[in-house]
């Protein structure tokens, strides 16, 4: 028998249901090398819409999507300007240098995600042969699970238009951020000049990002995507995936939020665990790092997953495959620990 799981890892592990998979298997689908897949083409087509932009790019993944669009916003010698924890910079694998000879400029974010602007115009470069060419602001939203202001993204928007620097933004969780901002995703999208949005994260698609943008930009962008070995051919059956997520999974994103929020009450309550934040979807603690195996242990015997390291901060993730149950089941393992610890 298998374990009926509560996984908080993240909200990259939740599986198709039965209704998306039938979604899935009535896709129609073509050579998508071809442009003809009429299932990709129709979320392509959507997302760009939604969101405000001329075109859209459905790709296998949210790192490549944000490769795709560092390659096509810049060349080879130039730089962008990134969030030193923003996953872009620290969790692809440092692909636009590897593979565009871009450079990052990280900066250091605001405990809120924003990176404050004093700071990024300082990191500009003159134009002047000894430094890289500056071209890019890249942002992240949500970041840590906290939608970043939309005065900000507004603010900073104007503030690379001045400086003549693209505007990028890694959505991975745009929609998280829409429903908790409680404004459609367009409101976010529409101050960037390019935006990666996930669907197989809380969105809960198997596979999945699209990248939208100017024609221009994403012509440039399907270019790369088939020189990094991402273009792909009946592709619909994944597209079809999307779509189902796009009809039934963004308003529900709020129930996530609000079983995240009672998540974070419940442990806030518990001696031994100090609540740090709970920000959408994702809730973050402080416990003793003495008892983090034994935590751990404890947690998956009684059907838990979450993510332990050696650190001492732990961060809990809902999504479409927790239900109410397996909240309280947490909340409930959670005091059983620490009563005994
Ligand atoms: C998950 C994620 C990505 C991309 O992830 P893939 O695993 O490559 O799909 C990009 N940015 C953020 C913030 C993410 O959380």
């Amino acid at each position: 028998m298998t374990m009926d799981w509560v996984d908080l890892r993240s909200d990259t592990v939740t599986r198709p249901t039965s209704a998306m998979r039938a979604a899935m298997l009535a896709a129609e689908v073509g050579d998508d090398v071809y442009g003809e897949d009429p299932t990709v083409n129709a979320l392509q087509a959507r997302l760009a819409d939604e969101l405000g932009f001329e075109a859209a790019l459905f790709v296998p993944s949210g790192t490549q999507s944000n490769l795709l669009a560092l390659l096509a916003h810049c060349e080879r010698g130039d730089e962008y300007l990134v969030g030193m924890d923003a996953h872009t910079y620290k969790f692809e694998g440092g692909g636009a240098a590897v593979l565009g000879s871009i450079q990052p400029q990280p900066i250091v974010q605001a405990e809120d995600g924003t990176l404050p602007l004093a700071r990024v115009a300082a990191a500009i470069k003159p134009v002047d042969p000894h430094f890289a060419r500056t071209r890019l602001l890249a942002l992240e939203n949500t970041w840590h699970g906290r939608a970043l202001p939309l005065d900000y993204l507004r603010a900073a928007g104007d503030f690379a238009r001045a400086h003549g620097l693209g505007y990028h933004l890694d959505g991975a969780r745009l929609f998280n951020a829409a429903v908790a901002c409680g404004v459609p995703a367009r409101a976010i999208a529409q101050h960037f000049d390019s935006v990666s949005v996930c669907f197989s994260k809380g969105l809960g698609a198997p596979v999945g990002s699209v990248l939208v943008g100017t024609q221009a930009l994403i012509d440039k962008a399907r270019r790369w995507r088939k020189v990094c070995g991402g273009g792909w051919r009946q592709a619909g059956m994944l597209a079809a995936a999307c779509l189902h997520a796009l009809d039934h999974h963004v308003a529900r994103l709020a129930e996530d939020h609000a079983r995240a929020a009672r998540l974070a009450a419940a442990l806030a309550g518990i001696d031994g665990i100090t609540l740090l934040g709970q920000h959408t979807n994702m809730v973050f603690i402080d416990v003793p790092a003495e008892h983090l195996r034994a935590l751990d242990a404890h947690l998956r015997a009684a059907g838990i997953r979450i993510s332990i390291g050696y650190l001492p901060t732990l961060r809990l993730v809902t999504h479409l495959d927790v239900d109410d149950a397996g909240i309280a089941r947490t909340a409930d393992a959670f005091a059983g620990f620490f009563a005994r610890a």
